[in-house]
Formats: C-alpha cells, structure tokens, sequence
C-alpha cells in the first residue's frame, strides 16, 4: 500500500505526534491522538518497544516525510543539496521542504491538507509570477507571488474563509482580496513547526 492511501490517522499514532493530516479534524477532541495515543496495532496499548540509536533516526525520518507528504526518494534529495549548502543541513533541508509549491499553498490556506495541496497543484490551479506551474516540488523563492488562475478563483472562496480564521506563518504575505500570496522570507527553524529532531534525520543520511 502506497504512504498517500494509508489510513493517515496511523500515521500519526505510529509517530507518537500530531502531523496535521486531516484537517479541521486534527485541532479537535475527534484527533485519534488524542482519543488514543498508543501505536496501532493488536498490541498497541501495552506495547513497550524500546527503539535502537538507529530506530530512533529511521523513526524521525519518517515522521518528516510523513509530515510533508514526500517519498523517500525526494526527503533523500532534500537532505544531498542541503549538505552541499553553507548552513546547518537540518535546517535547510527542512527550508527546502517549506519552499515546496504544495507546502507553501497549504501555507497560505489555500488547501485543507499538504495531500490536497499536491492535487491541487497538478490540476494546475496556480500560477507564480503569472505562469501556470503543476510541479508540486517546484521550489518558490523569496519574493516569487503566486496567484490562483482566474478561472480557478471562484472554486477556492470557501476554503479562503475557512482558512482564513487558522493562524497564517510569518513569513508569507498573504492577500486574498488581490489574489497574492508572496514569500517574504525563507522561515527560520524557530518558525517552522516540524514536530521532528532534524539533527537526528542528518545522523541517518550521513550514517
Ligand atoms: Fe493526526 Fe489529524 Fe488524525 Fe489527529 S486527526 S491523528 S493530528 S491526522
């Protein structure tokens, strides 16, 4: 079974974290974390699994890509170009990731769930500086504007209102009413709410 068509809610409690899969469910008392935090399985409740050094890594890993919705072939590129940069590996690769098309459309509230984000990027619903992109990995770079195509924009009204109400990051200048949306900054790893211990996703690569 492919990582997109798993019950997401496992993923979660396999993680032990809240990776944000489902949407307005997951603030809420129906969050299957909060209702049941113990990994899924017939032995879940009682399980007692003491993970080695390297079980520890490989989880965080996987915890990451399931955050971002990626394959392991792409959270392995992620990690080649971010130790060829200057900065601290962590925390590029996770900039790296922020700086997906579909993440920073998610960002910007114009989709419920990373999940859909990917979709909606290959329907060709957006455009970054006036051009139609559908490449969901398409990197966005500081001061890039994306826009909703206009004959798109009708579709995305209620899920504006809706996502208008959650928190919106810092480092994203959104204005709705004009259909802009533009990336000010690249966020730092205090502004980026990955629930993973990057340093031990660099150990893993590296090992
Ligand atoms: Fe994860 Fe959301 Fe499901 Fe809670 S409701 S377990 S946060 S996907």
């Amino acid at each position: 079974m492919g990582l997109s068509n798993r019950p997401v809610c496992k993923m979660c409690r396999r993680e032990g974290t809240k990776l944000y899969l489902k949407s307005d469910r997951c603030d809420t008392a129906k969050c299957s974390l909060e209702r049941r935090k113990y990994i899924p399985g017939q032995h879940g409740p009682v399980s007692r699994i003491k993970l080695s050094e390297y079980g520890i890594r490989l989880r965080e890993k996987q915890k990451m890509k399931r955050f971002f919705n990626i394959s392991e072939a792409q959270s392995r590129r992620y990690y080649d170009i971010a130790s060829n940069m200057h900065g601290d590996t962590g925390e590029e690769m996770l900039q790296l990731m922020e700086r997906r098309l579909d993440n920073v459309i998610f960002r910007c509230g114009l989709s419920d769930t990373r999940k859909q984000s990917r979709l909606l990027v290959n329907h060709g619903h957006f455009l970054v500086n006036g051009k139609k992109v559908d490449i969901p990995a398409y990197l966005v770079k500081v001061n890039d504007i994306l826009s909703i195509r206009e004959r798109s924009t009708k579709s995305f009204e209620s899920l504006i209102i809706k996502n208008e109400k959650k928190q919106s990051v810092t480092w994203i200048e959104s204005d709705s009413k004009a259909n802009k949306y533009k990336l000010v900054r690249v966020p730092s790893r205090e502004e980026m709410d990955v629930p993973v211990n990057v340093q031990f996703i660099v150990e893993y690569y590296s090992r």
